[in-house]
């Protein structure tokens, strides 16, 4: 089976590829190579002869065209995303040219080659689209978000991935091209660009440099292990019912604090400093629109599909802190390019 991934140079797209090789997929990777994009990401994978890269960006609608119809996948699982949410607040236009009209480039490439197909090829055939669970807006203390709850997004970031999603919904419904769409919660482990919350941490700690976190760090997250979300996916591309939505979670609420505290437990026992590194705590003002809590109800993909977490958060935390102790070169010239300089940081996902 031919995969085509976008966003495969990305965290979450590259733990796809990686996988989806590991378990005998062709793939071919479409990315633009972002500044969030790291070929360094797949080492050890790029010279598999079942896998290809392909330099293009999702918002040349004639490429991706032109792409599509010459490589013929059997699937398409479209990560491609501008995807941080302070970046967002900072210049929403790119958020929306990219997650926006670049989806609407695939669906219609999409479209077009589906129409091309028959027999097994047009049967077999789907449109997996990879959202987040930031579309539903912002949960108070109790209850979950199901895959019936209703869009409220509230950055840039979600409104450009609550669109993206409507036009997957209405691609489907209007064109009857076989879609898939997944929603998933903040993901964490290696690779992950360290303008995100848990590399800064890891890395902020390490240097001696301040671990700023958000408002009072209440706001809450579930967060789910990279390399389980990529195993959901491949489950969700292969098994997922056409034009249904799956959530995607770990079960594993845990405030900002809590977990920025957690984290400087680790970075105690695996790389012990003269001061607990939880010292370097800093609270700095809230960023605007800052969603409370975000919270799962995985039980769909789980009863259906048959998937679930196989990491524990202080499994994955561990794994992700010694990844990040052991990798230095991966993450050091992204840090010297200033990755980690901008503000804030030390909230969500995005
Ligand atoms: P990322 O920023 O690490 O990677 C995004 C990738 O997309 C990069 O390789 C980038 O080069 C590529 N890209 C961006 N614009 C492009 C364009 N115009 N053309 C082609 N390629 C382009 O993002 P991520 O964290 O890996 O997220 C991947 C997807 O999963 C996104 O769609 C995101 O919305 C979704 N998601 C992320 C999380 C999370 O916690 N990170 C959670 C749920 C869903």
């Amino acid at each position: 089976m031919k995969l085509l991934v976008t966003g495969g140079a990305g965290f979450i797209g590259s733990a796809v590829v990686r996988q989806a090789l590991d378990k005998g997929f062709e793939v071919i990777n479409l990315d633009s190579l972002t500044y969030a994009a790291n070929l360094e990401n797949l080492k050890g994978y790029d010279d598999n002869p079942k896998y290809e890269f392909v330099k293009a960006d999702i918002r040349d609608k004639e490429l991706m065209r032109e792409v599509i119809s010459s490589t013929r996948p059997d699937a398409i699982m479209h990560l491609a995303a501008e995807s941080h949410v302070d970046r967002s607040i900072d210049g929403p236009e790119d958020f929306l040219v990219t997650n926006i009209m670049g989806t609407f480039n695939l669906l219609n490439a999409a479209r077009e080659y589906y129409e091309t197909l028959d027999g097994d090829a047009r049967d077999g055939f789907r449109f997996h689209h990879i959202s987040t669970d930031e579309v539903y807006g912002s949960l108070g203390a109790e209850g979950l978000f199901t895959e019936t709850t209703p869009y409220q997004p509230n950055s840039p970031y979600s409104a450009s991935k609550a669109s993206s999603d409507f036009l997957v919904r209405a691609w489907s419904e209007t064109f009857k091209l076989p879609v898939v769409t997944t929603n998933c919660s903040n993901n964490y482990g290696p690779f992950q660009f360290p303008e995100k919350l848990i590399p800064v941490v890891i890395l902020n700690a390490l240097e001696g440099r301040q671990i700023p976190v958000y408002g009072k760090g209440e706001n809450i997250r579930d967060w789910l292990y990279v390399e389980d979300h990529a195993e959901a996916l491949l489950v969700a591309m292969q098994k997922g019912v056409l034009g249904e939505t799956y959530n995607i979670g770990g079960n594993n609420e845990r405030r900002n604090i809590d977990l920025v505290t957690t984290i400087c437990s680790l970075m105690d026992e695996l790389a012990p400093k003269s001061h607990p590194h939880a010292d370097l705590i800093t609270y700095v003002t809230d960023r605007p629109g800052h969603d409370m809590r975000y919270a799962i109800d995985a039980s769909k993909i789980e009863r259906e599909l048959g998937w679930g977490p196989n990491v524990t958060v202080e499994e994955g935390l561990r794994q992700t802190v010694q990844w990040y102790l052991d990798n230095e070169w991966w993450w050091r010239p992204l840090r010297e390019r200033g990755a980690s300089d901008r503000v804030g940081l030390a909230s969500a996902k995005g």
